[in-house]
């Protein structure tokens, strides 16, 4: 798709460059050639009035002021016109050559952001039908099943229905999640921004991770110095969330959730603190990737997930013109790092 687009873009890059080189050339030729026949005129007037050169007569400018006849030699004129006209193509042919070349280069400069903006949204369609596909997937076999199963009692039923309610959730969460990517991918900066205290984000993400933190009993400790930020409310709460969400998600019983700040010039470098299972680091570098989930993380039914957060995190913090990086052990922990900018 994108090669045949890449030749119609060239052709068109020719089309008009040697458009203007053929208008430019039928120019210089109309011009040079005219001025030629000029000269030789002038020449041939001086030849015949030679007393001309001796008074310092002032010679005539225009081809109509020569008086007639002053007829310079038509077959040094046609040889001269001839010589102009290859001249021009020989350089016309060149130009052709060369801007293939280049249409050719440029065309594919030109294409190449929207090659990778349509490559991206393909990777995005697959990866999600695939996701979206496994949930269904036992969805549909555990309703088959039980379809056939003779002895289908309410009991069963019930407990079918417990089952399959847990796949609409969990498809519900992707969707979702799918959905929150897709928006934050989309926007190129033109949030609405403003200013921010970091207290208050914090809070507002911590009243979503409170009940799943007292579940598991772990500790939140929050310390921060009084600081606004400049940004998306919305997105920079989502942003905490997440990084909440999974440090308490990833940690065992009974530990600690540790959020800190420190201030330099305008930015603001927090950090998100566990004590967890800790990522591998084999791992580390793609945990910001789409849909990637550690292995540990893969393997174990009690960390649900389908490895979106991350990207999301990563997103938001793109938006906001900050970094976010990770330093993890396994099972000692795993700190988040964000810098942003400061009000
Ligand atoms: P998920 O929904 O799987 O948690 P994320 O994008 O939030 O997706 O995280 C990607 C992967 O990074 C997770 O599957 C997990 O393996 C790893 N991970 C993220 N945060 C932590 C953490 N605090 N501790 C341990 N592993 C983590």
């Amino acid at each position: 798709m994108f090669t045949k687009a890449r030749l119609k873009l060239t052709v068109w890059y020719l089309f008009i460059i040697m458009a203007v080189s053929i208008s430019f050339s039928v120019v210089i030729y109309v011009g040079s050639t005219r001025e030629f026949t000029r000269v030789l005129r002038i020449e041939d007037y001086r030849l015949q009035h030679p007393q001309s050169i001796q008074q310092n007569v002032q010679l005539p400018v225009w081809d109509q002021d020569i008086p007639l006849p002053v007829i310079p030699n038509p077959a040094l004129i046609q040889a001269t016109k001839t010589r102009v006209a290859e001249g021009l193509f020989l350089i016309n042919l060149m130009i052709l050559f060369f801007s293939s070349f280049a249409g050719y280069f440029l065309a594919g400069r030109t294409l190449r952001p929207i090659k990778e903006m349509v490559d991206e949204q393909n990777r995005f369609i697959t990866d999600a039908s695939h996701e979206l596909n496994t949930p269904l997937t036992s969805l549909k076999t555990a309703i088959e099943v039980n379809l056939r199963d003779k002895n289908f009692t309410i009991e069963k039923a019930k407990k079918l229905m417990a089952s399959n309610l847990e796949d609409v959730n969990s498809l519900q969460v992707l969707s979702d999640e799918l959905i929150k990517l897709n928006q934050y991918q989309r926007l190129n900066g033109n949030m609405s921004i403003s200013k921010l205290l970091l207290q208050k984000i914090l809070n507002q993400a911590l009243e979503k991770v409170n009940a799943q933190a007292k579940n598991k009993k772990i500790k939140i400790l929050i310390n921060l110095p009084r600081v606004n930020l400049i940004g998306n409310e919305k997105s920079l709460t989502e942003l905490f969330v997440i990084l909440l969400d999974n440090a308490v998600k990833y940690s065992k019983q009974g530990k600690t959730v540790k959020v800190s700040a420190k201030k330099y010039d305008s930015k603001i470098q927090i950090t998100v603190e566990d004590q967890g299972i800790g990522i591998a680091k084999e791992d580390l570098p793609f945990i910001f990737d789409r849909f990637y989930r550690a292995e540990k993380s893969r393997t174990k039914n009690d960390y649900q997930g389908y490895g979106l957060g991350l990207s999301i995190a990563k997103r938001i913090v793109t938006l906001h013109n900050g970094t976010i990086s990770v330093e993890s052990e396994t099972n000692k922990g795993t700190k988040f790092t964000i810098l942003l900018n400061t009000a």
